[in-house]
């Protein structure tokens, strides 16, 4: 009985090793991601733009897809530097060539990340967790929104609260990304009925109710993106 219970343990312990595999969020995965990200973005251009083009000035499928084919052809050059570094640069990137207000806005969510994970080589949940919540401040801090004003906060929010309540309850890295991309693709839909309280689309003031934001929906795409390279590569 002994002998047999400590046998079974490293044989347990390889089998609980490898269904939870993935506890860190690797320098790679972070490339994986952003390269998903701006995949999803330029099949999404056309979709992007028409949702913006309900309530704004049509442009933000081509703002993002611009901002991130930009970010894709630096990837190269900053893969063998720290994640903080990396997003960093995103940010950067994302200011100096997307216009309109989602360029700062992404610009500084990605700024902040990479503020917070400097030096890192690797991310746990909670670094993520950190992250995440660092980006949504600055954002909050640059632009003045608050949710429910129908921004891309509508998404961000209710995904970095789904990250919290799934790592109280000590779910998985892959299935946490996967619930806070269920949350946030919620939180899009959400954004439908409200009437803007920021942005271009505020200038249409009751007319914006009805209407899928597009900032929410770009939020979407990148935290799927997420959710997809980070429960493939560790
Ligand atoms: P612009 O509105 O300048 O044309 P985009 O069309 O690229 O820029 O981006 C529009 C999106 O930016 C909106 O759908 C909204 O989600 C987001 N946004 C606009 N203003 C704010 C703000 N103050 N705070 C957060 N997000 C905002
Ligand atoms: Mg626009």
């Amino acid at each position: 009985m002994g002998c047999s219970g400590q046998d079974a343990g490293p044989a347990l312990e390889r089998v609980i090793g490898q269904r939870e595999a993935i506890v860190t969020i690797s320098r790679s995965a972070v490339i994986v991601w952003l390269k998903t990200s701006a995949e999803a973005l330029a099949a999404n251009k056309d979709y992007l733009t028409q949702l913006d083009s309900a309530i704004g000035d049509a442009d933000h499928g081509v703002n993002m897809e611009r901002g991130f084919q930009a970010v894709s052809a630096k990837l190269p050059g900053v893969a063998s530097q720290d994640i903080g570094s990396i997003l960093k640069t995103v940010g950067m990137t994302l200011i100096s060539t997307v216009g309109g207000a989602s360029g700062p806005l992404y610009g500084t969510l990605f700024m902040q990340m990479g503020a917070v994970t400097a030096g890192k080589l690797e991310l746990t949940l909670p670094d993520w967790i950190t992250a995440l919540e660092a980006g949504i401040d600055g954002v909050m801090r640059l632009g003045k929104a608050n949710p429910g004003d129908k921004t891309m906060l509508d998404s961000l929010i209710p995904a970095l609260a789904a990250l919290k309540s799934a790592a109280a309850e000590g779910s998985s890295l892959p299935s946490a990304l996967r619930q806070s991309e269920q949350a946030s693709r919620q939180g899009m839909l959400d954004t439908i009925p409200l009437v803007a309280r920021k942005g271009q689309a505020s200038y249409l003031g009751e007319r914006s109710a009805g209407h899928q934001d597009p900032g929410a929906t770009s939020s979407h795409l990148l935290l799927d993106a997420a959710a997809d390279a980070w429960s493939k590569v560790g």
